[in-house]
């Protein structure tokens, strides 16, 4: 068997992380190293591993995650507004192989990305 990622990881409590948001389906933690004043990551509790792997059967889940993202930036005070960044693959910069939606906010951000 392959072997958990870091994300699974945190899914099953083995190490810990700054949960802001649990629930059945689930997960969003503050990221490790964040790139702007907030940073979370929400991430789907199904081992899903990018985009590219999303199966039709998932749609609902799909969209409960972004209603969780928009719930999570009315808490977290992005207002003003605030990107959400789903890379994916080697050449998208996935870094870890398990989805995850970035909601980042706090600060002017840019475009394009590099
Ligand atoms: P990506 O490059 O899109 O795969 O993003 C992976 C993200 O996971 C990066 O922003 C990392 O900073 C973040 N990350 C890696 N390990 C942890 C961790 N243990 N807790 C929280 N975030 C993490």
């Amino acid at each position: 068997m392959s072997e958990k990622t870091i994300f699974r990881r945190i899914i099953d409590k083995e190490i810990p992380a700054d949960v802001l948001y649990e629930d059945d389906v689930c997960l969003a933690f503050r990221d490790i190293s964040p790139q702007a004043p907030t940073h979370v990551l929400v991430i789907p509790k199904k081992e899903i591993v990018s985009v590219a792997t999303i199966a039709d059967e998932d749609q609902a889940l799909i969209g409960h995650l972004y209603l969780v993202i928009r719930n999570l930036a009315n808490e977290l005070g992005l207002g003003n507004g605030y990107r959400v960044v789903v890379n994916c693959g080697p050449d998208g910069g996935q870094a870890v192989d398990h989805l995850h939606f970035h909601l980042l906010g706090g600060r002017q951000l840019k475009w394009p990305p590099g």
